[in-house]
């Protein structure tokens, strides 16, 4: 116990801490593991890989692969310090999540930077991205001391404890759309209910995760509390199937959330699921036409359309459909496609090569079906060092069918599947006829039918005449194949603790006849 004197100058010293930011590497440079609280090789390695910069299509950096033995040292280390970060009060745990926040909020522009050679995505993306990472951690760092448990009162003065416990060590796999803001919305919640991390980063962008680490101890975060492991599938495998591992927490496509939830399954461990979708968005004949091709281009081509939640399955009544078109293929037209660090870009580069062959597959599948390509669907070539990367236009799709493979399939680029429809019945019944059911829209001026087909979609999100707005307030993840469990918001607390109830007997024991005296 602290005496009032200790406690009071304890909290005065985390209040004021001095953010000083020397530790932070603001150049892409390894080592690229992050383990007991610093930069590290993996004590064992098997190869490297190759990371490809998107926007010029040249090998960013190498990384090591980790290997079991270095995936069992990340694993120790976080639960060799588990101990003290679960006993620190949730206040003192806070105050770090908080210092951590204003640390990424004083670096903006040079993470955001290290995002975009990472990824790719526009600049200004980057930074709304990186904003996030600091608001969650804050918002978290804030909840922190509110984690409290229950008490019960029973009969005669007995009474009930429930109490509020962190699982232990969480094992954490990320994709890469957007790196270090799926990696903090795990982190963030995890940390503040007193849990221990270790992260594997897609091994497409292994940047901004070791950013975060550096930030974390920077912070005040105790050596071990937060690791990073870089590596494939294999690697995510060996973090998955670790027995120290309480918890999995995994963000990326349906196949391999299956493959997660398998090893949880054999662990008998607790799981996370944020998976794809293919998400309806239905605009209504008396919607606000501004506002709705607004929303779609959100829906469609943020991140070149690399967006878990995207509404790609447009739903257009018939009536106001040809003015609409007209609006959605002019505004996306005007897209500026460039250099993903000018100001002015809009859209910048798909993630890889195979990524960009795959989402273009999509278009060529789409014309073979009937569909009609109005706009956009092409490499566009960049000239000097961005002749390298694969820039694509973003497509517009009409005459679609809604057995088409483009409007079935996540197609994960800048591929808007436009349909038609003539009633409200159709248009839900349509839109929930898909396995997905991640997010969802609906646009109209009448705002009982707006609340009643948002009531009635089956999706995690939806939103009503806006589009792909997240905030750390409210939980975020999928109703069917999108997902299991929830992130963000007050509900992702109860995903990262489990409750241990305390009986206490205030009187003697009263056990009927089973006692004789
Ligand atoms: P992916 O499934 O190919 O890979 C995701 C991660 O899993 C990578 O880090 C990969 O190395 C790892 N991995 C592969 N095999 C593994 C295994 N057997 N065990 C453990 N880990 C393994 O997904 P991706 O291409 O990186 O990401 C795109 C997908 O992610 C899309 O479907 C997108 O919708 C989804 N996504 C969902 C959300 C969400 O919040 N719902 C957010 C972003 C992306």
């Amino acid at each position: 116990m602290l005496k009032a004197t200790e406690y009071f100058s304890k909290m005065a010293s985390g209040l004021s801490s001095r953010v000083i930011n020397r530790g932070i590497t603001r150049t892409i440079t390894g080592p690229w593991n992050y383990v007991a609280g610093k930069r590290c090789e993996p004590c064992d390695s098997s190869g490297s890989m190759k990371v490809t910069e998107p926007a010029v299509g040249q090998v960013l950096c190498e990384v090591p692969i980790s290997g079991l033995a270095e995936v069992n040292h990340a694993v120790a280390s976080a639960r060799g310090v588990f101990p003290t970060w679960r006993k620190l009060s949730g206040r003192e745990r806070g105050q770090k999540l908080m210092a951590a926040s204003r640390i990424i909020r004083e670096n903006l522009e040079d993470i955001s930077k290290l995002e975009v050679h990472d990824t790719g995505k526009p600049i200004w993306e980057a930074r709304v991205d990186i904003t996030s990472c600091a608001d969650a951690l804050e918002y978290y760092g804030g909840l922190a001391p509110a984690i409290v448990g229950q008490y019960v009162p029973l009969h005669g003065g007995s009474f009930a404890m429930v109490q509020k416990e962190p699982l232990g060590v969480i094992g954490g796999v990320g994709a890469w759309n957007f790196p270090m803001q799926t990696c903090v919305w795990k982190v963030a919640p995890a940390l503040a209910c007193g849990n221990t991390f270790v992260y594997k980063p897609s091994q497409f962008t292994p940047v901004t995760a070791v950013t975060l680490a550096e930030i974390l101890t920077e912070a005040g975060v105790p050596a071990g509390v937060f690791n990073v492991i870089q590596g494939e599938g294999e690697t995510g495998a060996m973090l998955c199937n670790h027995p120290d591992v309480a918890k999995l927490s995994f963000t990326g496509s349906v196949p391999t959330g299956v493959k997660v939830m398998t090893a949880a399954a054999q662990g008998i461990k607790l799981v996370t699921l944020e998976l794809g979708g293919k998400s309806p968005l239905i605009i209504f004949e008396d919607a606000d036409i501004e506002n709705a091709v607004k929303a779609t281009l959100m829906a469609n081509f943020l991140s070149q359309g690399q967006v878990c939640s995207n509404g790609t399955r447009v739903f257009v009544h018939r009536r106001i459909y040809n003015e609409f078109i007209k609006c959605f293929v002019a505004a996306t037209q005007k897209l500026k496609i460039g250099d993903p660090f000018a100001e002015d870009t809009t859209v910048g580069a798909t993630i890889h090569e195979d990524h960009a062959k795959k989402v273009l597959s999509y278009i060529t599948s789409a014309r073979e079906e009937g569909a009609t390509v109005l706009c956009g669907g092409e490499r566009v070539m960049l000239e000097g060092k961005l002749a390298g990367g694969w820039y694509l236009s973003p497509a517009v799709i009409t005459d679609c069918k809604d057995d088409m493979k483009v409007v079935k399939e996540e197609v994960f680029g800048s591929v808007a599947s436009v349909l038609q429809f003539d009633s409200e019945e159709e248009a839900v019944n349509r839109a929930n006829n898909t396995d997905f059911g991640l997010a969802g829209a609906v646009f109209t001026k009448d705002i009982q039918r707006g609340y009643r087909v948002a009531n009635a979609i089956e999706a995690g999100t939806i939103w009503i005449n806006t589009y792909n707005l997240y905030t750390n307030e409210v939980p975020f993840g999928g109703y069917k194949h999108s997902g299991v469990g929830r992130e963000n918001g007050h509900a992702v607390i109860d995903y990262f603790t489990q409750s241990r109830t305390i009986y206490v007997e205030m009187g003697d024991v009263d056990c009927g006849p089973l006692y004789q005296d």
